[in-house]
């Protein structure tokens, strides 16, 4: 297929393919899938194998919502160190959200000077989301032709001053250029009216941060968005989608032909407000944690097809800001290099499969992205892997974790899935625990 030679011959009795999870031999040219053949196929002359027997083989996952945080706010994270995370999880894709590094991507110089960072620390495929703020619309298509794979936005205050939200008026005019070109607007879907008018009580308890986080302010955001996209014909993507209560809305949008697509976190789909300690601001996001009866919904609307895929939104930040006060405490959760086993687990519990979680955390955030060579396992594709253990367990040790700041809310967790390797364009570039050297590139959006 690729006209090279097959160098490398990948054998499980479960090869996760989207036809179906089968025993397969996948049959590597160049970085590039050349076919996937039955398990007992001969393996060409000068081809090395591999046979991981039962051990599942996954597409390498794509996570479309990471925050990297560099250059500018490297005490926080880092290239080296999320992309090192990430390979250790699994993933083999990344693409970086635009704020919170110093600069924020949204100008092409901003864009160049991030790829310059990222270029020689990146251990898995690297991409960046641009952003769109109040004064930089005419920045919008220089950015899309420079590369960025589309445009985040927020519709309430983003938590940094160089990254603000964009009112509605501002929303409407920045959606409809990104529309003009094709382009695709992605949102922080929170309506900064009802945080305002929601009860504001600082302090450790998380049922008073979960109250000034309501899931009306989600639900208002979200039916404001669908009404301009289909004013505007808008391609739009609702971020990490907590409240339950927006599934009839958004399902009866995508039934009329409303361009919308979403997602939701493996925190909201595997821990609950209910179990979350006083104090506990590792668990802090924005919007939060729900109840368990919000996540049950959450499941339902992944099974139907309403939420689309599941990305981690990896937001680290340093131990310091996580202060015990809800209020104060810098809201994000890291969960880059635990999202696999912690879906799996929750996943097979709920009676999922392996499909299920490949197609959620790979298939359509590749396809979110118009990332044409990534996401499945089938000839022509990139020779990207997860190699998953998955009636392994292990408990979360943050000792173990790659990420720059070793907070995590899943700590002491036991989770089912182990990934023994990760593979990157036909190169192990994870084992057991151990990270090769960065061989990872940069990516533009397919023009
Ligand atoms: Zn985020």
């Amino acid at each position: 297929m690729s006209g090279l030679d097959v160098n490398l011959v990948l054998r499980s009795t479960r090869v996760v393919t989207p036809e179906g999870t089968r025993p397969a031999a996948v049959a590597v040219a160049g970085g590039t899938i050349d076919a996937v053949l039955p398990y007992d196929a001969d393996v060409p002359e000068g081809a090395r194998p591999e046979d991981f027997g039962d051990d599942v083989l996954l597409p390498g996952l794509v996570d479309t919502h990471v925050h990297v945080n560099d250059p500018g706010r490297t005490e926080w994270e880092g290239f080296w160190t999320a992309t090192r995370a990430a390979a250790a999880g699994g993933i083999t894709t990344l693409l970086d959200m635009p704020l919170n590094s110093l600069p924020p991507t949204t100008t092409v110089d901003h864009l160049r000077t991030k790829q310059r960072v990222a270029a020689p620390k990146a251990h898995v495929d690297t991409g960046f989301w641009g952003g769109a703020i109040p004064s930089n619309v005419k920045d919008l298509r220089p950015l899309y032709e420079a590369g960025v794979f589309g445009f985040k936005c927020f519709l309430s205050p983003s938590g940094v001053e160089e990254f603000p939200e964009l009112d509605q008026e501002q929303l409407a005019r920045s959606m409809a250029e990104i529309a003009g070109f094709g382009g695709l607007l992605i949102v922080h879907a929170e309506d900064p009216h009802h945080l305002a008018d929601a009860p504001q009580r600082p302090g450790p308890a998380y049922a008073d941060f979960l109250a000034s986080r309501p899931r009306d302010a989600e639900n208002t955001a979200i039916e404001g968005l669908i009404a301009h996209a289909k004013r505007l014909n808008a391609r739009v993507h609702v971020l990490h989608l907590s409240s339950s209560d927006a599934l009839p809305l958004i399902a009866a949008a995508k039934r009329e032909g409303v361009r919308v697509t979403v997602e939701s976190c493996p925190h909201f789909l595997t821990l609950t407000a209910e179990e979350v300690p006083d104090g506990a601001t590792e668990f802090k996001c924005c919007p939060p944690i729900r109840e368990a009866a919000n996540q049950d919904a959450l499941w339902a609307g992944l099974a139907d097809g309403t939420i689309d895929c599941i990305v981690s939104d990896h937001s680290p930040c340093t131990t310091d800001l996580k202060t015990p006060d809800f209020a104060s405490a810098w809201g994000g959760i890291s969960s880059l290099q635990l999202g696999l086993p912690a879906i799996w687990t929750e996943a097979r519990r709920r009676g999922h499969s392996l499909d299920d979680v490949a197609r959620w955390m790979s298939a359509a955030p590749a396809e979110l992205a118009g990332l044409t060579r990534k996401g499945a396992i089938e000839a022509g594709r990139d020779a990207d892997f997860a190699v998953l253990a998955p009636e392994a367990t292990f408990t979360v040790d943050p000792a173990e974790l790659f990420h720059r700041n070793q907070v995590t809310a899943y700590a002491g967790k036991t989770l089912h899935g182990v990934v023994r390797s990760s593979w990157l364009r036909g190169v192990r570039i994870a084992s057991d625990g151990v990270l090769a050297e960065p061989t990872g590139r940069l990516l533009e959006r397919d023009r």
